[in-house]
């Protein structure tokens, strides 16, 4: 036995249970491609972007075979191979997972250095398991994705000065030789010292910290030196000023110098010179995603140029316009799949065509307890409108909390009744579908509280006789929390088509519910779904319409990407008699009045809400912390009053009960999490505080105060931080004074971009990583592009397509792996 196993190999081989199952799992997915014929169908997504997510998630040492055999695949990845090189690749694979790993000597390896875009990063010069590693965690694995990893600024170094005309406070280059160079301790600081000088005149150079530059300036070098020029005593200094020697390549001096984004162990320096690296090594073989056409039309540089201008840009204007083309590029992908959704919705199955006659929808609205705001009008004719074409409608509804969307839902329920079709209405939680079903119930058929309208058939189910519609209305709940039989009742009922209108949960898209005659589903609370919930949905029925409802106010540039497949109406007016929520920001100590205001709230018969610090780390950590509130309000300063707790840990049914006897009058306060964001209707409810205010964003803090804002009682909000900046405090008056929720929207998203905006867990929005969100002009210049390529292309099978149809598979399984 050749000593053939070296300690790398021993580490990657060691008894971890993860990676085993791993290797077991890629080992099955090989297996499964080979018994399917190669043509890259084992795995969703494809088997590139498996492999690199195996590569993620298990660092291989150098020289391992499995790295070799991946990086010999060529530009286009597995997927661009002919099944007869596939069957080479994917048993190579197999015996490199199969064999233990030969010691290679460092020349051999030298040797296989073959660099293309496909290669991992080892492969480049400098780069040990430990950067490999570090690199992985800003989701870097090859040499391609290295590529394009863009800095998000530059140090302007390019102009060099003689010391004597250096300028203090700019940025800048100075050519200059090394006098002195030591360490040395400067109050309790350990920092490299030199002194440097030109023909113009000497100055100080200070390193904190960094004392191995001591040992790398040696007296008498020619070194450029860039950096900050400030005056110290009377004397120009640079602080750890860039430096490389005058015979070296300029990467970091001398010129428009990137800053990654990067992470602790990774400096700068290396960064630069892997990129620059992988820039010469294979920047001319990367992969063009834009057709040439599209290229030359819109007059963007191709991609091997654009690489290295958006890396070492010889001016900011270069910098500029291939950044444009790398946003360009990103949105198309996502356009792409948005104008494809669209497209294949509009194109498929027929809807079927719902109408409500004008009278009978005259005598409805004035049927009921109140009359309807301008836009609510306007959005009831507009979703009719929809409804009355043979298109399947697919609209998003975005009103602030209590703008009244419930009823354009129930007008478009009504339609496909009274059309002789199924309707459903989708909630997030329980509480949230029973108070829809009680709702839907008051505005449909017992309006006037008369009755005896409806009969109650059994849990869940009632019969209504609403007058203007002339027969009687069959409407059903349906919860995963129903008895197994009474859940059966009811899906059998929707089956035979003996229920007019569903309402329920996650439940509905659950298997084994059929719905013979949907014409239309209407989903509330959107941003608690994701795409995929949506679509599960869509395909209960044949091609229903489909009516999306959201109180988060969604600025027009993000409705075009990531709900560019909807129609969009806009609720933005409140039902009268609504008095905006009276918001206030609190110093930490005035806390106590705080608590003065909400007993006298109290007092008055009101009740009120108090909002937990936000902790995004986890459920759990969150969970304790508000326990812990919990326990001391409850303790230490309303002991005299009923408390209740509600979070993300405690169970549907739990969290379904805190709220029930909330709204029911049998608590004062709830003390809650952001839990309570999508919460239900408690007229009674007048005071949210929100403590740790200033962590969140404007948006959400709208969205809380809008559970305060459900009657013509006045409303108040709290607003409590522990140690706010000057910033944040800034940020929570917009929140005093601004009651629009697009605006604060808007300002949430220049602040903190759409990944913070929509919180992790968001629906399918991809994180944007050259591209703006609020560039409006090239996200709809890329939709044009999208509907034109897809109007030309629509499978995408054209040669000049491919890279951009593998881009959009490995987005949207990584949308897809998201949200479910
Ligand atoms: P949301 O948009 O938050 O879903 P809802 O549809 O639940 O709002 O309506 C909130 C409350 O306002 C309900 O009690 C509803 O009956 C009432 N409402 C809706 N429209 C009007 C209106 N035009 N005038 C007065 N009250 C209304
Ligand atoms: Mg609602």
């Amino acid at each position: 036995m050749p000593a053939l196993v070296s300690s790398g190999w021993d580490v990657w081989r060691g008894k971890s249970r993860a990676l085993q199952e791993a290797i077991g799992q890629l080992r099955r997915v090989l297996e499964l491609e080979k018994a399917k014929g190669f043509l890259d169908t084992a795995v969703v997504g494809g088997l590139d972007a498996y492999l690199r997510r195996f590569l993620l998630q298990n660092p291989l040492p150098d020289g391992h075979r499995l790295l070799q055999v991946v990086g010999s695949l060529p530009p286009g990845g597995y997927a661009a191979l002919h099944p007869i090189q596939r069957r080479r690749v994917v048993e190579a694979l197999l015996q490199a997972l199969r064999s233990p790993q030969p010691q290679r000597h460092r020349r051999q390896r030298e040797e296989a250095r073959a660099v293309v875009p496909s290669s991992p990063v080892t492969q480049l010069r400098g780069v040990n398991r430990g950067h490999a590693h570090k690199l992985g965690r800003l989701g870097i694995v090859t040499v391609g994705d290295l590529l394009y990893h863009f800095p998000h600024r530059y140090h302007d170094y390019a102009a060099v000065r003689p010391i004597s005309q250096l300028v203090t406070g700019e940025e800048q280059t100075v050519i200059a030789t090394v006098w002195s160079a030591g360490e040395t301790t400067i109050g309790r600081r350990k920092a490299t010292e030199a002194i440097v000088g030109d023909e113009t005149g000497t100055m100080r150079l200070i390193w904190w910290g960094q004392t191995h530059v001591a040992r790398q300036l040696r007296t008498g070098m020619r070194v450029a030196f860039s950096g900050r020029v400030s005056v110290f005593r009377g004397r120009r200094q640079m602080e750890n000023p860039e430096w490389e020697p005058l015979d070296a390549e300029s990467l970091n001096t001398r010129r428009l110098v990137p800053v990654y984004p990067s992470t602790e162990g990774l400096p700068q320096r290396l960064l630069r010179r892997l990129v620059w690296q992988a820039l010469e090594l294979s920047a001319h073989q990367m992969p063009e995603a834009l057709p040439p056409e599209l290229r030359q039309r819109l007059g963007l540089p191709p991609v091997a140029e654009a690489l290295r201008q958006i890396h070492f840009p010889d001016t900011r204007e270069m910098a500029q316009r291939a950044r444009r083309r790398f946003a360009l590029e990103e949105l198309l992908v996502i356009e792409l799949g948005v104008v494809r959704r669209k497209k294949a919705w509009q194109e498929g199955a027929k809807a079927p065509a719902l109408v409500l006659p004008q009278e009978v929808l005259e005598w409805f609205i004035a049927s009921l307890p109140f009359t309807l705001t301008g836009a609510q009008r306007r959005a009831i004719a507009q979703v009719l409108q929809d409804l009355s074409r043979d298109v399947p409608m697919s609209r998003l509804l975005e009103g602030d909390v209590g703008s009244g969307k419930t009823v354009v839902a129930a007008t478009a329920l009504l339609a496909a009744a009274w059309s002789g079709w199924q309707g459903a209405i989708m909630a997030p939680t329980e509480i949230l579908a029973e108070q829809h079903f009680r709702t839907l119930r008051r505005l449909l058929g017992d309006q006037a509280g008369e009755g005896p309208w409806f009969s109650l058939e059994g849990p869940g189910y009632v019969v209504m006789e609403p007058p203007f519609l002339g027969r009687p209305l069959r409407m059903a709940l349906l919860m995963g929390s129903l008895r197994p039989a009474e859940k059966a009742a009811v899906q059998r009922a929707i089956a035979h088509g003996e229920v007019d209108i569903v309402v329920g949960t996650h439940a509905l898209i659950q298997e084994g519910v059929r719905f013979p005659r949907l014409g239309i589903a209407v989903i509330d609370e959107q941003h608690r779904f994701g795409v995929v919930q949506r679509a599960a949905l869509r395909e209960k029925g044949r091609a229903p319409h489909v009516l999306v409802m959201t109180a988060t106010p969604i600025p027009r540039t993000l409705a075009l990407t990531i709900y560019g497949d909807l129609d969009v109406t806009v609720l933005d007016e409140m039902p009268p008699g609504r008095p905006p929520v009276k918001t206030y920001v609190l110093r930490p100590h005035q806390r106590h009045l705080a608590y003065d205001f909400i007993r006298r709230q109290v007092g008055q018969g009101r009740q009120a809400y108090i909002v937990c610090p936000l902790i995004e780390e986890s459920e759990v950590v969150a969970a304790r912390a508000a326990e812990a509130e919990y326990e001391r309000l409850s303790r230490d300063v309303f002991p005299d009053l009923r408390l209740g707790l509600m979070h993300g840990r405690m169970s549907a049914r739990e969290r379904d009960e805190a709220m029930r006897r909330f709204r029911d009058g049998e608590l004062d306060i709830l003390v809650t999490t952001t839990v309570v964001e999508v919460g239900v209707d408690v007229p009674n409810a007048t005071v949210i505080l929100i403590e740790g205010a200033d962590r969140f964003g404007l948006a959400q803090l709208h969205q809380l105060r809008g559970r305060v804002r459900r009657s013509h009682y006045q409303p108040y909000c709290l607003l409590l931080s522990e140690n706010p900046s000057e910033e944040a405090q800034e940020r929570l008056r917009i929140v005093e004074t601004v009651h629009d929720g697009f605006r604060l929207a808007e300002e949430d998203l220049r602040l903190r971009g759409p990944g913070e905006y929509f919180g992790v867990r968001q629906s399918g929005f991809p994180d944007l990583k050259v591209a703006n969100i609020t560039d409006v002009e090239l996200i709809e210049l890329a939709r044009q592009e999208a509907w034109r390529i897809l109007g030309e292309d629509p499978e995408l099978k054209a040669p000049q397509h491919q890279v951009l149809a593998q881009r959009l598979r490995a987005l949207q399984e990584r949308v897809t792996a998201e949200v479910s």
